[in-house]
């Protein structure tokens, strides 16, 4: 019998506003607090709530940007004569983003999603290491690069498997009391929420599955650990799309070429812009100001969100839209979906959720980089009890999961 496991598990978008109004996990994590999300996506929060700090400081924002020079799409400019619409072009898309995450050796979640074959060459791909591994930051330490310091034997769920593969590895783990740190990520219900918008029932069918498998795991370690730390967190939440927004028609009709005058990231809530001359700039900007759907983000604004890079390495010009508003077709996706996130973080359904079974939260967690705070703390509460108690540790051991692959990914 170990003393404690400190547990946190993450579900990837199960905001503030799904669950305000639900019961979930009341029974076992009482404690909840509504935390600020990080502006961005999933490739943002999820290296924030891993290294404690925000983009601006660890590089991870957006995943493409504009870099002709350290291209490694050139090979893909010949596919340009593929048909430009259909489930056939997503099914290619998929397999060939595949193979090229295995030619390219990128580590981290990789999807060519719908960026055009004829500029694919002018982008780079920012998330090449997988954050949720030691060594896994664009810059800076992440919590694993913490516990394998202080030699703590944790385990990570591995995102390539499903979340009933991860699940298992980890009862396993906690069975045989091989660890002393539990990190397991959810990406189910960010999918369903994009797929069916935040209001269908099937999401509460969700809340109700993810509620047994925390309660098995809640028995499981009872057999193992005194005491299991819960910490249960999300990165953003998920607003329903009502509202498609065609802006690509719009920049599109002003005489200017893409890859020419301007390079654009078509985001699904946002447009990032790089400029090659001042009519690109004056021109484009002046349409994005007359258009009511969003507005262009000031720097001042951008650097109180942590989202300011002095070397633009994300875009000179951050043209955001408001909750709701969905740009499509963007080169995230060709076709509208249900539900987004990566809105600013003070619209109503960008805020995360913090529940734990612990009797507080502390005042100095009040946004998602702050949950690395609790983790660490929990690693040095780790370390500590093992000095007391004089336990020897010759190694970090890693233990993650290695089963057959299949596919889940948060968007
Ligand atoms: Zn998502």
């Amino acid at each position: 019998m170990k003393p404690v496991l400190p547990l946190f598990i993450f579900i990837d978008a199960c905001g503030w506003e799904i669950v305000k109004d639900d019961p979930f996990l009341t029974s076992v994590a009482p404690l909840r607090k509504r935390l600020t999300s990080v502006f961005g996506y999933s490739s943002a929060c999820v290296p924030s709530i891993l290294s404690g700090r925000w983009p601006s400081e660890h590089r991870n924002w957006c995943y493409f940007v504009y870099d002709p020079a350290n291209s490694p799409f050139r090979i893909l400019r010949h596919l340009s004569w593929l048909p430009s619409a259909g489930t056939s072009r997503r099914f290619f898309r998929r397999l060939l983003s595949r193979f090229i995450k295995a030619k390219l050796k990128f580590c981290g979640y990789f999807d060519l999603y719908n960026i055009p074959f004829k500029h694919i060459s002018l982008f780079d791909f920012s998330e090449k290491k997988n954050p949720l591994e030691p060594g896994g930051m664009n810059r800076g330490p992440n919590i694993f690069d913490f516990l394998e310091e202080k030699k703590v034997p944790y385990h990570v769920s591995n995102p390539t498997k499903s979340e009933e593969f991860n699940l298992e590895a980890l009862r396993r783990d906690i069975s045989r009391e091989a660890i002393d740190f539990a990190f397991l990520y959810w990406p189910g219900l960010d999918g369903l929420l994009h797929n069916v918008g935040n209001q269908s029932p099937s999401i509460s069918d969700k809340l109700r599955l993810y509620e047994q498998w925390i309660d098995q795991l809640m028995l499981a370690t009872r057999d193992h650990y005194a005491a299991t730390h819960l910490y249960l967190f999300s990165d953003h939440g998920m607003a329903n799309c009502d509202q498609h927004f065609n802006l690509r028609k719009q920049i599109d009709r002003l005489p200017l070429q893409m890859g020419r005058d301007y390079a654009v990231v078509y985001d699904s809530t946002m447009a990032r812009f790089w400029f090659f001359n001042q009519n690109a700039r004056t021109l484009i900007t002046d349409r994005l100001q007359e258009l009511p759907q969003g507005r262009i983000l000031p720097d001042e604004e951008l650097e109180r969100l942590g989202a300011l890079f002095p070397d633009r390495h994300f875009g000179e010009l951050i043209y955001l839209v408001k909750e709701g508003v969905l740009i499509v077709p963007s080169h995230m996706g060709e076709r509208p979906i249900r539900g987004m996130h990566g809105y600013h973080p003070d619209e109503k359904h960008s805020y995360a959720l913090l529940s734990t079974n612990q009797k507080e939260i502390p005042e100095d967690v009040n946004a998602i980089p702050d949950i690395y705070k609790l983790m660490k703390r929990e690693v040095e509460a780790v370390c500590a009890r093992q000095n007391a108690g004089g336990v020897r540790k010759e190694r970090a051991s890693k233990l993650t999961a290695t089963a057959p692959e299949s596919a889940t990914a948060a968007v």
